[in-house]
């Protein structure tokens, strides 16, 4: 997709602060952080919204969590982290390539 901000960083054109790369998901940290730790978690492949998946894509979600569980680790917030994936306008999504929030704190 030519207009998404999120392909523009998987193909080099934008350079996001990538925390991790796999060959199915990009990892880098939000522009504007809602926690201590606030990274994006996202699929190579252009998928718009939550109601976009299909079945074949089950794997792919899966890698997003273990993605999303190696970089809770790294960044010392395993016991103390919140996923999120937003869908849809009225569901708090602003940007449609489909990617899942990763919110963390340091332990108490
Ligand atoms: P959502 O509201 O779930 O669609 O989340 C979109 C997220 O993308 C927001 O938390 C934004 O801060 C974040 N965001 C938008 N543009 C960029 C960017 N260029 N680099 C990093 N994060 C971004
Ligand atoms: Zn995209």
């Amino acid at each position: 997709m030519s207009d998404c901000i999120f392909c523009k960083m998987i193909d080099g054109e934008i350079k996001p602060d990538i925390v991790l790369e796999t060959d199915s998901v990009l990892v880098f940290h939000d522009i504007n952080p809602q926690a201590p730790t606030h990274v994006l978690i996202i699929p190579k492949r252009h998928i718009p919204t939550m109601n976009d998946l299909e079945p074949e894509d089950a794997k792919l979600m899966g890698d997003l969590c273990l993605a999303a569980r190696k970089v809770a680790e790294r960044e010392g917030v395993s016991g103390n982290f919140r996923t999120t994936i937003n869908c849809g306008r009225d569901g708090g999504q602003e940007v449609f390539h489909l990617h899942m929030h990763l919110l963390g704190w340091p332990p108490s």
